[in-house]
């Protein structure tokens, strides 16, 4: 197991912080968290720094060239990235390798094409005598700091854009999770001219603190929590650096009276529990019909209490554990307070798994009211609410009464109620007659406070550079 971190062409100790790494399916250690010291980050931050020079002149053709490498070795390498990601996050093996690496190996291909597609120069015309002209520039050094739900993926969605577009990059994990972005580091190094992405673990007050304030750092991209966002931005103010900010989510799900209940129970079955719920765009706020809430109810609970967890053949698991016993009993208290309120009615779930890891039962929390705890904060568990709706003013207004604006789902067989109501909701995506679906052609990100800056697609690669205008006497 690599525990190095990155820094130029090093493989560098950290000091052992006050946090361990554990396995989240049974609870035991995997190691202490080793943090960067202030003079590895200086460090990092100096290579990135020297890298810069040579790495924003190559072509976009050669930065495709080492894209694909990149692509190809986290390939080739599937099963033992996979199993890290496993025993690190406590996902279940097959979802990783199923659904997860696929996504993270086409993200570093999909920005190989789109880097060498970018319309990058126009020229024209706009004063006599002179010729202007557009170009897109690397922006410099980006600090990429990243959360614990998809920690290979999010390394993806932040690193592929950056690097396509010319930049160099400090990267950080999660405290919690750093053990796959560890061993990619070991593959970068073989691929990559020296610093151009430097790879430091460590806590956020600490190591994510100093990357951010770092006044060589032109860049921060961050997913995480929106107090997170909040404080990045008060430090990126302090140089005017760029920021890219995907922050939480709280899902609304409309569903009409006349969708198709069975789709939409599978479709919240899955997308309302993947990755143990753990997930910014989770299926977790629904927003019933008055004739479908009752069946909708009774189907959902039914199918939920059949999802498999916490088994000891792994390859039956659909969901895995919570992230820690910190997040497992925050989840716990969400429902708890929740159960203790008369309207509402845990219809299934509602207690910790078994054993020693930090498990949660599937849970649907029925008769939600739009003023409840559950239905406004985000959980991030195994946890759906479902509120009944009157029409669909109500159930739009209550869909957007929410600080957070990343995804959203309608479900009806109207196409027309589907445009209509997709056209009103303020949120960075809204899905019909499905959720969760992401493709790296499609842009991913918020709205209100769930941040801004587009992750995939070639929107991610416009956020990552800079527009520059030069202008030409004809003299
Ligand atoms: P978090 O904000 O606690 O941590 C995210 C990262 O920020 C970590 O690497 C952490 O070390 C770092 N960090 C924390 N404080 C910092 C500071 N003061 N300075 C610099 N870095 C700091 O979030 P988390 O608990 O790891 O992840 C869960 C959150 O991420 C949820 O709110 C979830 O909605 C959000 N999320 C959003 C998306 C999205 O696409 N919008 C995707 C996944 C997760």
């Amino acid at each position: 197991m690599q525990t190095e971190m990155l820094i130029g062409s090093k493989f560098e100790k950290g000091t052992e912080a006050d946090e361990t790494i554990f396995n989240p399916k049974t609870g035991e250690t995997i190691l202490n968290l080793p943090e960067a010291s202030q003079g590895q980050i200086e460090a990092a931050v100096a290579a990135a720094d020297k890298a810069f020079v040579d790495w924003s002149r190559t072509t976009p053709a050669q930065r495709s060239g080492y894209l694909l490498k990149i692509a190809d070795r986290i390939e080739a390498e599937a099963a033992e990235f996979a199993a890290l990601e496993a025993l690190n996050c406590g996902k279940p093996i097959n979802a990783v390798l199923n659904d997860e690496l696929p996504a993270i190996v086409d993200c570093y291909r999909f920005f190989a094409g789109a880097v060498r597609g970018m319309p990058a120069v126009s020229a024209g015309e706009y004063m006599p005598g002179m010729t202007s002209m557009i170009r897109r520039d690397p922006i410099g050094i980006v600090a990429s700091i990243a959360p614990w739900n998809y920690p290979l993926m999010m390394m993806a969605w932040k690193l592929a854009p950056a690097i396509a577009g010319g930049n160099t990059v400090v990267f950080k994990p999660s405290e919690q999770t750093p053990l796959t972005a560890l061993k990619l580091a070991r593959i970068l190094v073989d691929i990559l001219p020296e610093g151009v992405v430097n790879v430091v673990t460590g806590r956020g007050e600490t190591v994510g603190n100093a990357l951010i304030n770092h006044p060589k750092v032109n860049m921060i991209s961050i997913t995480g929590d929106v107090a997170t966002g909040k404080k990045i931005l008060q430090a990126a103010s302090k140089t005017v650096k760029r920021t890219h900010l995907e922050l939480g989510g709280k899902a609304p799900v409309i569903v009409f009276d006349d969708a198709d209940v069975d789709a939409v129970v599978n479709g919240l079955r899955a997308f309302g529990y993947y990755n143990a719920g753990q997930d910014c765009t989770a299926a977790c706020r629904v927003y019933a019909g008055k004739k479908v809430y009752d069946k909708l109810v009774a189907d959902l609970s039914s199918a939920v209490s059949t999802i498999k967890f916490n088994r000891p053949d792994d390859t039956e698991n659909e969901i895995g554990p919570l992230i820690s016993k910190r997040q497992r009993d925050r989840v716990a208290s969400f429902v708890e307070r929740a159960s203790e309120l008369k309207h509402i009615e845990i219809t299934t779930g509602g207690k910790p798994g078994e054993g020693g890891g930090y498990f949660y039962t599937p849970t649907v929390v029925a008769g939600a009211l739009q003023e409840d705890e559950i239905v406004r904060r985000e959980v991030f568990g195994p946890v759906v609410s479902v509120t009944r709706f009157s029409d669909v003013d109500e159930a739009v207004a209550w869909a957007n009464d929410s600080d957070y604006g990343l995804a959203s789902s309608v479900w009806t067989k109207d196409v027309g109620r589907a445009m209509a109501t997709a056209a009103r909701l303020q949120y960075g995506c809204t899905w019909v007659n499905t959720h969760f679906a992401l493709v790296n052609e499609m842009p991913h990100g918020g709205v209100k406070q769930s941040g801004y800056g587009k992750d995939m697609s070639l929107y991610a690669l416009e956020d990552y550079t800079a527009v520059r205008h030069v202008m030409i006497a004809h003299g």
